[in-house]
């Protein structure tokens, strides 16, 4: 029996899928929404909300950007042709032309009453220049033991804003895979959690989002991001009794090859879903891999490991 295909459906088996997306201009806007809606009842609601109203300085920075130098175009164009991460995170964040972000940051967050926030922003904001660059670069290479946990938060949003600025702002931006499926093209940091789609041409593609700069780009489904396997991989979400078996919008790939771990959300089970938020909403699945020996390699930036 033959089936017509709707011309839009004949392009789109036709065409490869997009390599990267970039993130929506409202993105840090809607992980705010999310996580304002997700803190309610949650045994974790205050640390959601105030993640909320972080994301929402987020998306003011993005929206009214603060005076900063920019990322050197010529270094940009010359990784770009050698196929390397414009956007390196190793080289920019020594750069610190993302300084002037976390100052924006700090003057625009309206401080909370809990005093260990209150403690941990005036922390940052009498640390010197080169104190907060040390810090950063713990942050970014996962060296969680040398920065502050407190402070992760906060330095973890104005890095995230500089560099999804500079990603945004990138003439005819093109790139390339990495060696590691786990690493984002644009900057060179590990993905935060995986995506899959659930509209038009992208429809059961999985995405990756970076945790850094916030670009998303295409990883087939079915295999551990980071030893390469496909054999044996095993899906476990939290039990809620909302969600059906094989019905729940956030799960984790765990890998018995090398006992790591991807968060997955799955828009088509929750079309309004947003990984960042989905992630943190869900730590206490990572508590329970964590107890099976399972190893978490995806940061988020919002978090430091231990210190929910
Ligand atoms: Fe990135
Ligand atoms: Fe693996």
């Amino acid at each position: 029996m033959s089936r017509m295909l709707e011309p839009q459906q004949i392009q789109a088996s036709s065409t490869a899928p997009d390599f990267f997306n970039l993130p929506p201009p409202d993105l840090f806007g809607h992980r705010a929404a999310r996580l304002h809606a997700l803190a309610a009842g949650h045994p974790l609601g205050d640390y959601l909300n105030l993640v909320g109203d972080l994301c929402q300085v987020q998306q003011s920075l993005l929206d009214q950007p603060p005076a900063a130098p920019t990322p050197n175009p010529d270094r940009l164009l010359l990784c770009q042709q050698h196929g390397l991460p414009p956007l390196a995170f190793d080289s920019l964040v020594r750069d610190g032309a993302w300084q002037p972000w976390l100052e924006a940051l700090l003057l625009r967050y309206s401080r909370p009453a809990q005093p260990a926030v209150q403690q941990a922003l005036a922390t940052l904001h009498d640390a010197a220049a080169d104190q907060r660059k040390v810090w950063a670069l713990a942050l970014l290479s996962g060296q969680y033991a040398s920065v502050p946990s407190a402070l992760v938060p906060f330095l973890g949003a104005a890095l995230q804003a500089a560099w999804c600025h500079w990603l945004l702002d990138m003439p005819s931006l093109a790139l390339t895979p990495c060696s590691s499926l786990s690493q984002c093209p644009a900057c060179g940091s590990p993905a935060m959690a995986g995506v899959i789609r659930h509209r038009g041409n992208q429809a059961g593609l999985r995405y990756l989002v970076c945790s850094l700069c916030t670009c998303q780009w295409h990883v087939v489904r079915v295999k551990c991001i980071y030893c390469d396997q496909s054999q044996g991989l095993q899906y476990t979400s939290l039990a809620t009794d909302r969600h059906g078996p094989g019905q729940a919008p956030l799960r984790a790939e765990s890998c018995p090859h090398c006992h790591s771990y991807l968060k997955l959300v799955y828009l088509e089970h929750d079309a309004s879903a947003e990984a960042l938020s989905a992630d943190l909403a869900t730590l206490a699945l990572d508590l329970r891999l964590d107890q099976e020996g399972y190893l978490r390699q995806a940061p988020n930036l919002l978090l430091a490991p231990g210190n929910a």
